[in-house]
């Protein structure tokens, strides 16, 4: 048993290395002019991309829905090196704002090289209570809307030979208890993301997609919902938004952040018994 173990730790990590070896190398300067939309950026890891992508003097559109908030970011923004920064208040929730947004950023930009979808509305962290309607409502932000976007924008991008972005996180890879309609918007996001990677792969597509797998960031809202509940450790939303724009800008189909979030995933399908352990007692939950 010690030596299977220890044959797998070493093939995860003889395939983390290799697999990092052979990664893609990330040139700054590629970003500079670059027209980029990013959703969800008047706050957390949207917001921190936007400044990345300012320093790196990209034309960049950022929309959410608190237009002050959205301001202030622009504002920042264009004092950190952007080409150009314009904000539009939208909400993902209404039917007709995802094509809104999409449409803003091609009129002003003349086009886009990067769309990011990386909103997410707020959700309850708890015992699944059966509210269907704001699964419901959820499911509209968190996918149908990325879903609608992507769509409008792909014309532009297939010109520019962009780069579709898609922030999804491990809970959309590995069921975990208290998020529960928040897990099934993320499961649906990798269903459709990953289906359409091969899809534009079969056309031979100029477009890339960019799944981002990310473990706990330390982003106020996520950091309010868990906090006293789990130990697991929370990793920077600088860092985290950094990785995702790389992500893009290199065209990697897959990211994981931090890097162990690859090796969960791996090792729930091996161990399931032991991953299932794990998860429920790494929360702090008397009935
Ligand atoms: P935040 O909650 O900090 O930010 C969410 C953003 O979405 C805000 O800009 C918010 O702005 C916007 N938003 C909320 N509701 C709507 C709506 N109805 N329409 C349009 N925009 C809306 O999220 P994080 O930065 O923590 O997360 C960013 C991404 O990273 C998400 O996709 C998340 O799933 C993923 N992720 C995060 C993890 C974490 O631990 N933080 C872990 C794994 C993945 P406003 O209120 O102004 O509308």
């Amino acid at each position: 048993m010690a030596t299977f173990v220890k044959i797998l730790i070493g093939s995860i990590l003889a395939a983390y290395l290799a697999m990092k070896w052979t990664a893609p190398s990330f040139h700054p300067e590629s970003l500079r002019g670059a027209r980029v939309l990013v959703t969800g950026a008047s706050t957390g890891i949207g917001e921190q991309m936007a400044y990345h992508y300012a320093r790196f003097g990209a034309q960049i559109v950022i929309t959410a829905r608190r237009e002050k908030v959205l301001q202030q970011v622009a504002e920042k923004c264009l004092s950190l090196g952007a080409q150009k920064a314009l904000y539009i208040a939208a909400d993902m929730a209404n039917e007709s704002d995802p094509d809104r947004v999409v449409d803003f950023a091609l009129e002003k930009l003349g086009g886009l090289d990067y769309l990011v979808l990386n909103h997410i509305g707020p959700t309850t962290f708890g015992m699944w209570e059966g509210d269907v309607e704001h699964t419901r409502w959820l499911m509209k932000v968190n996918f149908l809307s990325y879903i609608q976007m992507a769509w409008r924008a792909l014309p532009s991008l297939e010109q520019s030979k962009g780069s579709l972005v898609v922030v999804s996180s491990l809970l959309g890879k590995m069921p975990n208890p208290f998020t529960l309609p928040y897990s099934s918007t993320k499961f649906a996001l990798n269903g459709f993301f990953g289906s359409l990677y091969h899809e534009l792969a079969m056309k031979k597509s100029n477009v890339s997609i960019s799944i981002c797998t990310l473990g706990l960031i330390d982003t106020d809202s996520a950091m309010d919902k868990v906090r006293g509940v789990t130990n697991v450790p929370a990793y920077p939303a600088t860092e985290a938004a950094l990785n995702i724009i790389i992500a893009g800008a290199t065209r990697q189909l897959d990211l994981y952040y931090p890097w162990f979030t690859q090796v969960i995933t791996l090792i729930k399908d091996w161990s399931p018994s032991a991953t299932n352990y794990f998860i429920q007692n790494s929360y702090n939950y008397n009935p």
